[in-house]
């Protein structure tokens, strides 16, 4: 069965699959209601929310902006305590120092932090003998 949606910037109807997301009729209509989400800040919201997914992908991309870098204190098993600014960022340069993968890693890392919060149900206070001393918001 062929299904119609109405057009978001002309009102046309046009053809489009259940499964498609298309909310305009044509390239042209795509790119003015583009503009029109970018002038209201819907665009800008979108993207920010974006970022704010992509820590639970850490491998995909970089992403570094003020606003996601927090301060980190860990303790490796050695005992040596590391600040750093960003734990993904330190993670990847001191991955020869992690047994595991930077995403084990964070992955751990954040859980030792839920489990400080009283956040998680699991009580992981330790990765691979690593654990989180402080941190900031
Ligand atoms: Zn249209």
């Amino acid at each position: 069965m062929q299904q119609y949606k109405i057009c978001t910037v002309c009102g046309e109807r046009f053809k489009a699959g259940l499964t498609s997301n298309r909310k305009t009729c044509s390239p042209q209509c795509a790119s003015s209601n583009r503009r029109t989400l970018a002038k209201s800040g819907l665009a800008k919201k979108m993207s920010k929310k974006a970022l704010e997914l992509q820590p639970s992908n850490p491998l995909l991309g970089r992403f570094e902006t003020h606003i996601h870098a927090k301060e980190w204190a860990i303790k490796s098993p050695e005992g040596q305590v590391f600040r750093c600014r960003n734990l993904l960022n330190w993670l990847r340069e001191h991955e020869d120092m992690l047994d595991g993968t930077i995403k084990q890693a964070f992955v751990g890392f954040s859980q030792i932090k839920r489990s400080m919060k009283g956040a998680s149900k699991r009580n992981n206070r330790t990765w691979k003998g690593w654990t989180v001393v402080d941190w900031g918001e």
